[in-house]
């Protein structure tokens, strides 16, 4: 059984009801909407795509956030020289904010298409950025443009954000992911916004967030390493250590975890992943995070089928080869604890399932965070609960009402799981439920094997 779970970024390649299909098929758990690409209305018809075509999967909306690129004209800019952008130039403004408004200051870096070019500011006007050329080139139109140093005042969600997450809430998305966090302030604006039935994820991609790493995994669902900016952002050598970092941090969180972007790039237009690419989803499977994550390979690519089903063979693969520790337990002792035991028991005895009745997904979810040998069966009264589950690692979910009784409850739960193929005759299985009341977290551990 794939513990890793596989997120692909729908788009013109595959975004048909048989283009959806086929991604299920290959070993789709999420899919991922990008905001960027797409206006309001074509977000809605996007969701109601993957909701009416893979009802069991999760619809992760990702949005655009305040992605900045250059409106200027194409120039080339000479090392060393000195450069005078407006600041629409930059796409940083509407006219309506001025430079020190932003957080802009003397000395921090401009970094454009995708760090090829780098400026440092030496003055700032009301209305425009002056600046020294540090590594020239020809600067096109449309080019992204980042600032590493500057902690970008104002928020970071436009008019366009705010419609497209009023349009996640509406259409019942199950994830969005907040792109630029800086902080948690900024995840929990977007909670304020989308309600407690949306899981929220903060991307993270600028220095700022990786420096409050720990505040903004304790108020997110989840975390994604958005290694295309985060990569431009920080020197690429640190990028490899940054995501175990990431990983490392939402494990101790007990949050759920995306290693993204460029994953197997090559498969755009190849048929084979480079050897490179495989060590890097390997690695992502090292480093512990629940979910890799396609984006153009998916959206854009000649055969997204194909590089779903290569992911899912390295993953598998990979996973073989790890055991996870803990580090969720050892950091919340308390919360995990039942969770936690239920996992060193499944582990000791090799269990082949352990089974999560739970109503929200909650206990579930701790399950996973104690990443446990044994695959989990999530066994939840709904479609939402299961879909909220299908990020995390190792977690299968299946929908059974649950009844009110804790032992007939577990008998229903038992035969969902040998419906739908999961569970088989002699299985050792480890139960985890809660005796008292089915929405409180798990207090009943059980060693069953099955009929
Ligand atoms: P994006 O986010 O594709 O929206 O830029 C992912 C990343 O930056 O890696
Ligand atoms: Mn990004």
């Amino acid at each position: 059984m794939r513990k890793t779970k596989i997120v692909a970024t729908i788009g013109p390649a595959c975004d048909t009801p048989e283009g959806i299909l086929a991604l299920v098929a290959a070993g789709v758990d999420v899919f991922r909407i990008n905001c960027s690409h797409l206006d309001t209305d074509g977000l809605a018809r996007s969701i109601e795509l993957v909701r009416s075509a893979a009802p069991e999967c999760a619809v992760l909306v990702d949005i655009q956030g305040p992605k900045m690129r250059y409106a200027g004209e194409e120039t080339t800019l000479v090392d060393g020289a000195g450069v005078r952008f407006s600041m629409e130039s930059l796409g940083l403004d509407n006219g309506a904010r001025r430079s020190s408004d932003l957080g802009l200051q003397t000395g921090h870096r401009i970094l454009l298409d995708d760090g090829r070019l780098e400026c440092r500011i030496t003055g700032l006007s009301a209305d425009s950025i002056e600046a020294v050329v540090v590594r020239g080139g020809v600067l096109r139109v449309r080019k992204g443009v980042n600032l590493p140093d500057t902690e970008v005042l104002g928020g970071v969600l436009s008019d366009k954000d705010l419609a497209d997450l009023e349009v996640a809430r509406t259409m019942g998305a199950d994830i969005v992911a907040v792109s630029f966090v800086q902080h948690p302030d900024d995840v929990t604006r977007v909670r304020g916004l989308v309600g407690d039935d949306v899981l929220v994820f903060a991307k993270i991609e600028r220095p700022q967030a990786l420096a409050r790493l720990e505040a903004i995994c304790a108020v997110s669902d989840g975390v994604m390493a958005a290694r295309g900016d985060l990569g431009v952002e920080l020197p690429y050598e640190e990028l490899p250590v940054s995501q175990r970092g990431i990983a490392l941090t939402a494990l101790r969180a007990g949050v759920m975890s995306i290693c993204a972007t460029e994953m197997l790039e090559s498969m755009i237009s190849q048929t084979r992943p480079t050897r490179a690419e495989v060590a890097d989803v390997s690695g992502a499977v090292r480093d512990g995070f629940d979910a890799v994550m396609l984006s153009a390979e998916t959206a854009v690519g000649h055969d997204p089928s194909l590089a779903v089903r290569s992911m899912t063979r390295i993953a598998e693969v990979a996973e073989r080869d790890v055991t996870m520790p803990n580090h969720f337990a050892d950091s919340h002792p308390e919360t995990a604890a039942v969770t936690a035991a239920a996992a060193a028991l499944a582990r000791r005895i090799s269990a082949d399932w352990i089974v999560s009745l739970t109503f929200t997904g909650y206990s579930a979810r701790l399950l996973a965070a104690c990443r446990p040998s044994s695959p989990i069966l999530a066994v939840t009264p709904t479609a939402e609960a299961a879909r909220r589950l299908r990020p995390a690692r190792g977690v299968y979910p299946v929908v059974q009402p649950r009844d009110g009784n804790v032992a007939r409850a577990i008998e229903a739960a038992l035969g969902a799981g040998r419906a739908a193929g999961h569970l088989h005759g002699g299985d050792t299985v480890v139960v985890c439920a809660s005796r008292l009341n089915p929405r409180s977290d798990a207090d009943t551990i059980l060693l069953h094997t099955v009929d």
